[in-house]
């Protein structure tokens, strides 16, 4: 259920809705909009009875959501999630599009810091890497831990970049949260619904990755799990699916992105690296993923991927990542986006800007 408040209703008349759903024992997300206040109802098995709060101040009207995810839709939200951060110009949704780029993992303090240096000159906003790695094989590299997490946040101080990394379990979520700018949670864990409500009690945004088998529904209800614990900044991010093509170490299934923008108000992403498996294929999908009208691209980038701990066939070199900010920058227009150069941060010590 949601309700539509009037454009002129006032703060304490939706408050007061909000305390009433919530007296029926439901949970009420009050979501603005550019015209007015949606509130929508969760917690309710069956149909609410809609007539009192039809009654209620500032109320236009009730309307029942027929899709399965309610928060997550555009019934509820016409306009576009736009998330932002804090005393930066960085965004991510609108008009700008955001880049991510960085190593698959961090795996020491100079090749992170080697990395973020031309990813920041590059012109990107946002920077990437693992501290926790979800691996195939326990044998492999599992990741640096907090010592990862703590130099993400001096890449931070040092470029201006906004950090993304990856919370692999409920544990992991707390540093993570406590370290990043957003949370990532990766394709294995797309269903991991424990994980899920947990991160939606964060106060920090949520890249929510595609599972590798995961229809658009089931993609949208992931990210309904962590809007309905009340954190309603979450991030999509299409990084390929599992199907019988072995050119590809997944497929990356770009029509998902017009499928998520008519069904749902939330940013998406693209990854072609985890979406091809291929460096030769990065650049050309990300320029696709741009054309196709995706919120921006997340690629991994490593300055000597043959040494890569993990992910090196798919990490593009940082001239590779040079060209692709430029190519981008030109399909920009056709529609209608712009890519912002670096980014500009308010801090004691002046402005960041990686472009120059
Ligand atoms: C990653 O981003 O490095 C990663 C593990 O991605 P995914 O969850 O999409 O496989
Ligand atoms: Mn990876």
């Amino acid at each position: 259920m949601l309700v539509v408040m009037k454009s002129q209703a006032t703060p304490e008349q939706i408050q007061a809705v909000c305390e009433h759903i919530e007296q029926l024992g439901f949970r009420a997300h009050p979501l603005p909009g550019a015209q007015r206040t949606a509130i929508g109802i969760t917690g309710n098995q069956g149909e609410v009875d809609r007539g009192n709060i039809e009654e209620l101040s500032g109320v236009a009207e009730v309307i029942a959501v027929s899709k399965p995810y309610k928060l997550a839709s555009r019934d509820l939200k016409e306009e576009d999630t736009i998330i932002r951060f804090e005393g930066t110009d960085a965004q991510i949704g609108g008009r700008n599009l955001a880049i991510v780029g960085g190593p698959c993992a961090i795996e020491s303090r100079e090749q992170a810091f080697t990395i973020a240096e031309q990813v920041a000159a590059a012109g990107a906003q946002f920077f990437r890497g693992g501290a926790y790695k979800p691996r195939t094989s326990p044998y492999a590299f599992q990741g640096l831990g907090v010592e990862g997490l703590k130099i993400m946040a001096e890449i931070r101080d040092q470029f201006g970049l906004r950090i993304i990394t990856e919370a692999i379990d409920n544990e992991t979520l707390e540093l993570v949260a406590e370290w990043a700018d957003v949370i990532q949670i990766g394709a294995r864990n797309m269903q991991n619904f424990s994980l899920l409500k947990h991160a939606g009690r964060m106060r920090k945004p949520v890249l929510l990755k595609r599972g590798m088998s995961a229809t658009l529904d089931e993609f949208l209800m992931a990210a309904e799990y962590i809007m309905s614990e009340g954190n309603y900044e979450v991030i999509l991010c299409e990084r390929g699916v599992r199907t019988f093509a072995d050119h590809t170490r997944n497929t990356l299934d770009l029509s998902i992105v017009p499928a998520v923008q008519r069904l749902s108000h939330l940013p998406i992403l693209v990854d072609p690296s985890h979406g091809t498996g291929k460096r030769n294929k990065v650049l050309p999908m990300a320029r696709a993923a741009v054309a196709v009208g995706a919120d921006g691209v997340l690629v991994e980038v490593h300055h000597q991927p043959e040494k890569a701990l993990s992910d090196g066939p798919q990490s593009i070199y940082p001239e590779q990542f040079v060209t692709m900010m430029n190519e981008i920058e030109q399909i920009a227009p056709v529609v209608h986006r712009t890519l912002p150069r670096g980014i500009h941060v308010e801090s004691t010590t002046g402005v960041h800007d990686g472009s120059k």
